[in-house]
């Protein structure tokens, strides 16, 4: 579809949030040249934020592997040999001093993230502990568990969540390709609940996974269509990990993915878009692309916690050959964002339930 297949008028408008989006609408923002997308997401990007500012969350993994779900990207995924170590969820007070660590290397967020299909009363009641012991150290807390039910979402707003990620992962047509494990109405339903518990809403998806790009506009579409659009909306691209039934899958042009950052921001123009998975496969060139795209918000991975953090390092020198500066906190957000998930060993991955 080219960009004239729809009244182009709507572009004049682009910057306010909108809910009425059609695919149609979705898709000529896609096909525009990309110049073109590149300009208008710029514009829309510097009305609603510092285009100079990049919001940074760290995340831990706080039960690893071994989960019930299929998830065709996934090395948590009992169900695929990928080597990768489970760890049974972790003490409460451990997950406290991780969070002490990160905040003492300039975190304000944290996010935890337990490989569940969904989690159990014990378990969930051990995670609001640590959501109140996070909480308490003057952290933004956010979580990524799998499906909740809206008592399970209630419970963790009662503990003080800030942020529940839970992603769509693609369009509701490919999804059927990559998880059989549980219905994308499934994922919309802990979405509602998360959002009628009063906690901010993180939902993005992965790309690279073989879909089309009907699918990515139809997976925007449908994310910028809800009755409000998520806080975050972390894009993914996605990790092979041997042993996984995606790997091998053939990349994804880069600048479809960019495309898809930029698309992202102007259908959300108020959200912050994290570039989370797959970032340390980008080239900086690449990654500078995505924050003029729009993208305002990554992770810092679990070897922040470590006291040799290349990849930090790392990320702070493209910040500053790029003149970026951390967004400061909003503490105690109701307004931030949050999310994730992941792979144990490199941040990565991520996705779904993330
Ligand atoms: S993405 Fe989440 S739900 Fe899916 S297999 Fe991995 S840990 Fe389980």
């Amino acid at each position: 579809m080219s960009a004239t297949a729809v009244d182009s008028s709507y572009l004049n408008q682009l910057g306010e949030a909108r809910y009425d989006w059609t695919v149609a609408e979705v898709r000529a923002l896609f096909a525009l040249p990309f110049a073109d997308l590149m300009h208008h997401a710029q514009r829309v990007h510097r009305q609603h934020f510092n285009p100079n500012e990049v919001q940074v969350s760290t995340l831990l993994s706080i039960k690893t592997g071994a989960c019930p779900e299929d998830c065709a990207y996934c090395p948590q995924s009992v169900r695929y040999d990928t080597g990768l170590e489970r760890e049974e969820l972790m003490e409460v007070e451990r997950v406290i001093d991780s969070a002490r660590l990160a905040k003492s290397k300039g975190a304000t967020r944290f996010c935890m993230g337990a490989a569940y299909r969904s989690p159990k009363a014990k378990q969930l009641a051990a995670i609001s502990e640590m959501v109140r012991g996070v909480r308490a150290l003057g952290m933004e807390t956010c979580a990524t568990l799998g499906m909740l039910t809206p008592e399970q979402a209630h419970e963790l707003k009662d503990a003080g969540l800030d942020y529940y990620n839970h992603n769509l992962d693609s369009s509701e047509s490919f999804y059927g390709k990559v998880i059989t494990t549980r219905t994308y109405q499934d994922r919309l339903d802990t979405l509602q609940a998360v959002r009628d518990a009063g906690i901010n809403v993180c939902c993005g998806g992965i790309l690279g996974m073989g879909e089309s790009e009907l699918d990515r506009a139809q997976l925007l579409h449908t994310l910028a269509t809800l009755p409000k659009h998520p806080e975050s909306v972390p894009t993914n691209q996605l990790v092979q990990v041997a042993g996984t039934p995606l790997n091998g899958v053939a990349p994804l042009d880069p600048f479809e993915f960019v495309r898809t950052i930029a698309v992202a921001r102007l259908l959300m123009p108020h959200s912050h878009v994290r570039l989370s998975a797959g970032r340390t496969e980008m080239s900086d060139e690449m990654q500078a692309l995505c924050f003029l795209a729009g993208a305002n918000s990554i992770f810092y991975g679990e070897k922040l916690l470590t006291t040799e953090n290349p990849e930090a390092d790392h990320d702070q020198q493209l910040f500053a050959r790029l003149g970026i500066t951390p967004e400061a906190p909003s503490l105690c957000a109701e307004l931030s964002d949050h999310e994730h998930h992941q792979h144990a060993t490199d941040v990565e991955h991520v996705a779904h339930h993330v």
